[in-house]
């Protein structure tokens, strides 16, 4: 789950990381009013749940309160787009007011999970501001990196990851600090990501999280209500909102075939067949060993609310999910459905027999293959 700058910003306060001074706002009005409470000069800064907002024109300096009425003006209510966000780009409905902070020196710093170490990996760059995934292609030199073992970044690590980027002084402790509690917020929040891009060093003595990005893990969120509290469904992908609120487990993704499936294994693998069949996949949809009528119907629906899908292949191994149950909710949400492309069907396991028995009563029009190459092949071929 992806949170806003200024709710990530507040999670990591928290914590002891240092980030400006700042108030959010929804209309231009109050955008003024954060702005002569917070006195002297601002930054006004889009929130959306995506990076590159500063390039995009959503991140803009005002000297006074009145410049700030316009700036959050021109930013509500626009259409931001940048190299996160995709082409269709995304509205802002709220502004980050800041206090300006006098910029010494940008700094890169983010943790995530290294998958090959199974550890969170601490990164840090002296070149802030760039991204990290440029640094890395271009300079992987410039990214020192620490490794967190059992959640905690120790003080050592933390000062060699400082000193390797040439911080020393007064400044130095503070930015030591900094980095203890950023770690210490990633593990105590089940994050899978903190970033801080540019973490700023200031010419007033200050080490400052000028940018915060955070994303927690979904799997988490279940012993951290106040963070899962801090979810904005208009920022996630409707159909991902809707599948949730269901129990189903489903990614929208760019093709023209739609796949139900149960298992994420074989979710996968049917994913994989289609491709090898010279197609694409429309989404990944795991409906769960135990789906039930209801959860196979809003599977179906949430597929179709995809104008792409020009196929569907349902690819079926019955276990605790019985073929029998889920033929009878193929037909039902056929019916009530009114589902108009083509529906290719693979069911193996307990009771598939009745089930085909079932869709073979129904009178209604399913293409059942053998085999899931051959249920990939078909449901490529109609769907081109
Ligand atoms: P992003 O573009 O979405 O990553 O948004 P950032 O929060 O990183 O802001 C983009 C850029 O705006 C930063 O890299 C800074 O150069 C600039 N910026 C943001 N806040 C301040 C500030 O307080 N003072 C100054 N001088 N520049 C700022
Ligand atoms: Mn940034």
């Amino acid at each position: 789950m992806k949170v806003h700058e200024y709710q990530a910003k507040e999670v990591l306060r928290a914590y002891g990381v240092p980030t400006p001074r700042g108030i959010v706002a929804g209309t231009a009005t109050e955008a003024r009013a954060a702005a002569e409470q917070l006195g002297g000069k601002v930054v006004v800064k889009a929130q959306i749940h995506a990076g590159g907002r500063g390039k995009g024109g959503g991140v803009k300096l005002a000297s006074q309160a009145d410049e700030v009425y316009v700036r959050a003006r021109s930013i509500l209510g626009m259409n931001l787009v940048t190299h996160q966000t995709g082409p269709e780009g995304r509205e802002v409905k709220r502004v980050l007011i800041e206090e300006q902070v006098p910029i010494a020196r940008e700094i890169y710093l983010g943790i995530t999970l290294d998958r090959s170490l199974g550890k969170p990996v601490f990164m840090a760059s002296a070149e802030g501001g760039m991204e990290i995934e440029d640094v890395a292609s271009e300079n992987p030199d410039a990214i020192l990196k620490e490794v967190i073992s059992r959640g905690r970044l120790h003080t050592f690590q933390a000062r060699r990851l400082a000193l390797g980027m040439g911080i020393r002084g007064d400044i130095l402790a503070p930015t030591v600090r900094a980095i203890g509690s950023l770690a210490r917020a990633y593990d105590e929040s089940d994050a899978t990501l903190v970033e801080i891009n540019p973490f700023v060093l200031t010419h007033d003595g200050r080490a400052v999280a000028l940018d915060a990005k955070m994303d927690i893990d979904d799997n988490a969120l279940f012993r951290h209500p106040d963070l899962a509290a801090l979810r904005d469904s208009a920022e996630e992908e409707p159909l991902e909102t809707d599948a949730i609120n269901h129990g189903l487990n489903y990614i929208k993704l760019d093709g023209n075939v739609g796949c139900m499936v149960n298992g994420a294994g074989l979710a996968m693998a049917t994913m994989d067949i289609i491709q090898y069949a010279g197609g694409m996949p429309a989404n990944f949809l795991d409906v769960g060993g135990g789906a039930d009528k209801g959860q196979i119907k809003n599977g179906f629906r949430i597929i179709l609310s995809d104008p792409n899908v020009k196929a569907i292949l349902v690819n079926i191994f019955g276990g605790i999910l019985k073929v029998d149950v889920l033929a009878a909710g193929i037909v039902a949400a056929t019916q009530e459905l009114n589902i108009a492309v083509p529906l290719v069907l693979r069911l193996e396991g307990t009771n598939v027999e009745q089930g085909r028995a079932i869709l073979a009563e129904s009178g209604l029009d399913f293409i059942v293959a053998g085999d899931m190459k051959e249920a990939a092949e078909q449901a490529v071929a109609r769907a081109a």
